[in-house]
């Protein structure tokens, strides 16, 4: 068998892979894309909700007031549900979560990822003109419907401090949301339209366009297993079904399944998770949906994707690899019909998915300490779609000398001592 020699292996080829493949690839570096499956994009990138959230100043901080951490603590809550036979596994995680959502080190996260954030979509842009795939780029932005006067209040003063960074947002009323939507019923006391931020109607194609514009580019892609990663002398050696590869560097970007090669190697990084589900529904007649809308207060999302209209739930705390429990699923349907004209499920089952999450909700980009040529990219939470591009930049100017376009010291792993 023969053996592939390159500048740099990628291990992972979801968003975040891909996207740190292709910058790496434009700064001249010979790079390898290894991942388990023969394609891109067939892991958590294939099944959210499709936004890229250049809007999302503040990231997804753990609550504060006691109401809602009491509806969470007794899982009445339709957007946060826990799998108690598994809390002993996640509670430690959940307390450092908690930590970290102070307001004070909420707004530290959310200025540290307020440049990736703001440079999401310009990056996701160029990468999408390059690969000749505009169909997958819809400029829709999304709507947020609210139920309650309370949570549209509440909503609004997280707009207009948003707005302090550049994000523009409308309120609507009733009339105006009918007329972004003529085909939603219900009864909501407000709705926040969000104009900006781009949808992607199959977020898995567009991570296999991006994979196609790597090889097209002269990138090659080894289909083989990420735990066989060795350090050999001069560089990193990865196992694949038809031969190795050998590289001086190797970047870990396996979402949630990072720790499969950091643990082996003495790293005690506390990488989370919160699983996610979806469900494609064919809207009825001629139902359209126009934007991706959340109906907040009862935690779920409709996406008008290419395949139909995509339902996808809120967190599930669990642990990774334990069967799925698609409960908030099985609830928001209902809720959903009620809303939206939805016909038969086009799937024959759910699809379930896991957000690879830090406690202070920012990805670890940079060098791991005690290996020479190892890289992270992992960890994207609520927004691998969205930042997948923008990281693979700022690591790729971290691995090839550049000035970083951010600061990249709140991302080191080191924070986590
Ligand atoms: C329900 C839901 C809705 C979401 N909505 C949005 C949204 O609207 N916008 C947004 O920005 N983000 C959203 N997200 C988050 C986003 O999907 C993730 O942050 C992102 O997909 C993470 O990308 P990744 O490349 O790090 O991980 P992944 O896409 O999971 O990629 C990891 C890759 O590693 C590979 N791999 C795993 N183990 C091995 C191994 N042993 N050997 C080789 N390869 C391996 C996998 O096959 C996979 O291809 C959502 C997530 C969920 C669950």
């Amino acid at each position: 068998m023969t053996e592939l020699k390159a500048d740099v292996l990628v291990l992972g080829a979801g968003m975040v892979g891909v996207g740190a493949a292709l910058h790496l690839q434009k700064r001249g570096r010979d790079v390898i894309l290894v991942d388990r499956h023969e394609l891109a994009g067939e892991g958590t990138s294939f099944g959210n909700a499709g936004l890229i959230e250049s809007a999302s100043v503040f990231p997804y901080m753990f609550p504060r007031d006691f109401g809602r951490i009491f509806q969470y603590a007794m899982n009445r809550a339709p957007e946060v549900r826990y799998q108690f036979s598994d809390l002993p596994a996640f509670l430690p995680w959940l307390v450092r979560y908690f930590l970290a959502s102070s307001p004070d080190r909420a707004l530290h996260s959310a200025m540290a990822e307020l440049p990736l954030i703001q440079r999401s979509l310009i990056e996701h842009e160029a990468l999408i003109a390059e690969a000749e795939v505009p169909e997958l780029l819809r400029r829709t932005g999304w709507l947020k419907l609210f139920r309650s006067d309370g949570t549209l209040a509440s909503a609004v003063k997280d707009l207009e401090r948003a707005k302090q960074y550049g994000v523009a947002g409308e309120v609507l009323d009733g009339s105006a949301i009918a007329a972004r939507e003529p085909n939603l019923t219900g009864e909501f006391a407000g709705a926040i339209y969000l104009p900006a931020p781009g949808f992607v109607p199959d977020p898995g194609r567009l991570a296999k366009a991006y994979a196609a514009l790597f090889k097209r580019k002269g990138g090659r892609f080894l289909v083989g297993d990420a735990k066989t990663l060795e350090q050999v002398a001069g560089g990193w050696r990865v196992g694949g079904v038809n031969g190795a590869a050998v590289a001086r560097e190797a970047v870990v970007a396996l979402g949630p399944w990072s720790d499969l090669v950091f643990r082996p190697l003495g790293y005690s990084i506390p990488l989370g998770i919160k699983r996610g589900y979806h469900l494609h529904l064919a809207p009825r007649g001629n139902a359209v949906l126009n934007h991706p809308v959340l109906d907040s207060d009862l935690g779920y999302l409709l996406a008008p994707m290419n395949r139909g209209i995509r339902l996808t739930t809120g967190v599930e705390f669990a642990r990774r690899d334990a069967p799925p429990t698609p409960i908030q699923l099985r609830q928001a349907l209902p809720r959903a019909h009620a809303v939206f004209p939805l016909g038969d499920a086009v799937d024959a089952k759910p699809w379930m998915g896991a957000r690879p999450c830090l406690p202070d909700m920012l990805p670890v980009i940079g060098k791991a300490p005690r290996h020479a040529g190892l890289w992270f990219d992992f960890g994207h939470q609520h927004h691998g779609l969205t930042l997948g591009p923008a990281t693979g930049r700022l690591l790729a100017e971290m691995m090839t000398g550049e000035t970083p376009f951010a600061d990249p010291k709140p991302f080191a792993v080191e924070r986590f001592g």
